[in-house]
């Protein structure tokens, strides 16, 4: 019986002094702990910083954390840097995504048919196709005739693009004629009146869904943007059609196109990007600066605004 309790005794003896070593480490690792996290500057108190860290916490309020410093000092210094440097610079550019060189992105205003709405038509490098329209009823401002020569002779609205593309357009005739390439406009703006009473009819002719696979939803079309052109040779053959392709005039724009500030819009084998089967007649002027980029790295519009794959 004694020696039962003497068992029990010991080994209650060794239980405590097991627990008191495994306290004293516990306040070890934990002092450990408390010192490495105070801020070095107030490490000049060393025998007290045990005790420091909880005081510290405590007396900064806990929402204010972090910003507890800086809403003293910042908040005078960012908010008047950030208005002075942007409405200054470019006030008219405000939606900065178009601005972004590295990730462009199409700024859009809302929706309407199931196409996301442009926020900026009147941008030379606007994105419009299957899935971006222009707001309705958009219209140019700045409608010109530009001085080259046209399949037609009549001063109507197909003869029309805006000043900027006008003059390059009149340039890159110019420049081809040099070469020895003899161009003719074939088609240049289309209201969006135009392009519906076009698209109706052939909605009634072959139904909807076939319509859209050759002719653009109203608001959707380039050339309702007065950016784009349909050209051709200047005997006007192959006006607008496939047998374009190939020719001495199609491969000279292919080459030099971009040197003026316009892209084959719907290129060879990028049918299910731009939704457009090849069309190397239809011009679009997006500038010299992002016709030389897209040139250089071999994108169409879709894919240089991640706006891709073009399902409809
Ligand atoms: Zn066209």
């Amino acid at each position: 019986m004694r020696r039962n309790v003497q068992k029990r005794r010991r080994r209650g003896l060794a239980f405590i002094a097991v627990c008191v070593v495994a306290i004293a480490v516990i306040l070890f690792i934990r002092n450990e702990n408390l010192t490495a996290e105070t801020p070095p500057e107030e490490t000049s108190a060393n025998s007290q910083t045990s005790e420091q860290p909880d005081p510290t916490v405590s007396e900064s309020p806990v929402v204010s954390d972090e910003p507890s410093d800086t809403p003293s000092d910042t908040p005078t210094e960012t908010p008047s840097d950030e208005p002075s440097d942007e409405p200054s610079n470019e006030p008219s550019d405000k939606p900065s995504s178009t601005d972004e060189p590295s990730k462009p992105a199409v700024a859009t205003a809302g929706e309407e048919d199931g196409y996301a709405v442009v926020a900026q038509p009147e941008s030379v490098a606007v994105l419009v196709d299957k899935q971006y329209k222009l707001p309705d009823g958009y219209e140019p401002t700045d409608l010109v005739y530009p001085d080259v020569r046209f399949t037609f002779s009549e001063k109507i609205d197909k003869r029309k693009m805006r000043k900027e593309a006008a003059g390059a357009l009149e340039d890159l005739f110019a420049g081809a004629e040099k070469d020895g390439i003899y161009l003719a406009g074939v088609s240049a703006y289309r209201s969006q009146a135009t392009q519906k009473s076009l698209f109706n009819r052939y909605v009634k002719k072959d139904g909807l869904e076939k319509a859209l696979t050759y002719s653009a939803f109203p608001g959707t079309s380039e050339h309702q943007t007065g950016l784009a052109i349909d050209v051709s040779g200047s005997d006007g053959k192959c006006a607008a059609e496939d047998c374009f392709g190939g020719t001495p005039e199609a491969e000279w724009l292919e080459d030099h196109a971009p040197e003026y500030g316009f892209i084959i819009r719907y290129p060879e084998g990028k049918d299910a990007i731009t939704g457009y089967k090849y069309e190397p007649w239809h011009l679009r002027y997006v500038g010299e600066e992002l016709a030389q980029e897209l040139e250089d790295k071999g994108l169409t519009l879709e894919e240089y605004y991640n706006a891709v794959p073009v399902t409809k």
